[in-house]
């Protein structure tokens, strides 16, 4: 495997958090994925005040570094990436990555769908994939019991668990650190990690990437991709922009959503914001602006909800993994489904943004 990585021959070590630091966080290119807190063997990095920080010794084995998705190395070598997974690259009309399969999709389970953001696919197939046996764990993003939309990561391990977990918070959610308490400190064998691109490459690049900690990532099982077009740091999306300038009051909010280029708040169903969502541009996470990948691409299952009817979820099968999921959800009857080619705008939309995405890496400074 470690012959698809050209750019870890060309790695020179030793290589500290001192990098990381200077050529990510401090480039304002950290997404808070997590990884390098998950990949560090001596739990010395965490997680301070929304950034990670050296917290105990680092003995520069570059772990943290070979996994972080956003150095420069690892946004310039997807390819690499997408042969290690996939074993060749995408032809030049598969602009959304390499799939197989392509779904509109719904949920029929009532309790999923009174707190899904979309079709609630994404529930529904750890739901299924739990109760098959395929998994005994899933990493999502659970809300703060006391800060209302701060996503806390989290390793669900009962279907509730997993239920209550649904539902899309618009804020960086350092899941993939829940990887090394995986490894570490529970028995668990089958985990399910749900993440947008960035977490999924962070995922990839534990599992593949030859200088990663890839012996913490052994226990992920299947990888579900979120499409993700942008994000943002909490406290300036939900304090900063919609609780002091919008003057709301988060507690009261029962859903946010980005739809159609617009950014927008419910109280129950009553519409209470509706902004054009470039106006919460300046609140984005820096690496979002250089960001390449709309739909996941090397998850095992991608699901977003472009391309789709409101109310349904675009999925993407990608991988053999993908299609056992998808296929444990259907075996259950939780799932409606309908070949995307019979919804509009169907695939021609979501191909039609990945292109303009993945321009965005035009803009990284190398
Ligand atoms: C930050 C962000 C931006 C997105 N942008 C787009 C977009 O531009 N276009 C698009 O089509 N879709 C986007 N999505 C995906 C979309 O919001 C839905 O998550 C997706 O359609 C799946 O819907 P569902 O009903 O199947 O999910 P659900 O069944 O509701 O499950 C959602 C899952 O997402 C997890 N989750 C929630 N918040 C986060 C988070 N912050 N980080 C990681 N995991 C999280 C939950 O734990 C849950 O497991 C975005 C998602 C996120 C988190
Ligand atoms: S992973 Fe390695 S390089 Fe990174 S902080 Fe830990 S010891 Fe240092
Ligand atoms: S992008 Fe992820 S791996 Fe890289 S520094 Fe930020 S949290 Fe760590
Ligand atoms: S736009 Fe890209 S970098 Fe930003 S959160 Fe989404 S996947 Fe991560």
């Amino acid at each position: 495997m470690s012959t698809v990585f050209e750019s870890f021959q060309k790695m020179k070590y030793p290589v500290s958090f001192g990098l990381l630091t200077r050529n990510v966080i401090k480039a304002d290119r950290c997404c808070l994925c997590g990884t390098c807190v998950a990949s560090c063997s001596l739990q010395a990095i965490d997680i301070v005040n929304g950034v990670p920080k050296l917290v105990g010794p680092c003995y520069a084995c570059g772990s943290c570094y070979s996994g972080c998705p956003q150095t420069v190395e690892a946004l310039t070598n997807r390819k690499e990436m997408e042969l290690a997974i996939f074993g060749r690259t995408r032809n030049e009309d598969e602009s959304s990555g390499i799939f197989k399969a392509s779904y509109a999709a719904r949920t029929k389970i009532g309790t999923i769908k009174d707190k899904c953001q979309d079709g609630g696919v994404v529930t529904t197939l750890l739901f299924a994939a739990f109760e098959e046996g395929l998994i005994d764990s899933a990493i999502v993003s659970a809300m703060s019991d006391k800060e209302p939309w701060k996503p806390i990561p989290k390793i669900a391990t009962t279907p509730d668990e997993i239920v209550n977990a649904a539902g899309t918070k618009y804020a960086a959610s350092p899941n993939i650190s829940l990887l090394g308490q995986a490894h570490w400190g529970r028995s668990l064998n089958g985990i399910a990690v749900v993440g947008v691109p960035c977490q999924v490459y962070g995922v990839r690049r534990m599992q593949f990437f030859p200088g990663a900690a890839t012996r913490y990532a052994e226990k992920v099982k299947y990888v579900i991709g979120l499409f993700c077009m942008e994000n943002y740091p909490y406290e300036k999306l939900f304090l900063k922009y919609i609780k002091e300038e919008k003057g709301l009051n988060l507690a009261e909010i029962t859903k946010f959503d980005i739809k159609k280029g617009k950014f927008l708040a419910y109280k129950g169903k009553e519409l209470v914001l509706e902004v054009p969502v470039s106006e919460t541009k300046d609140y984005t996470l820096g690496s979002c602006h250089t960001c390449p990948d709309l739909t996941a691409e090397f998850a095992d299952i991608s699901v977003g909800s472009i391309g789709s009817p409101a109310g349904w979820s675009t999925v993407l099968v990608r991988t053999d993994k993908g299609e056992e999921l998808l296929n444990a959800a259907i075996k259950k009857d939780y799932l409606e489904i309908k070949d995307l080619k019979d919804v509009e705008p169907g695939i021609k939309l979501v191909h039609k943004l990945s292109k303009a995405k993945a321009k965005q890496i035009e803009k990284l400074k190398t």
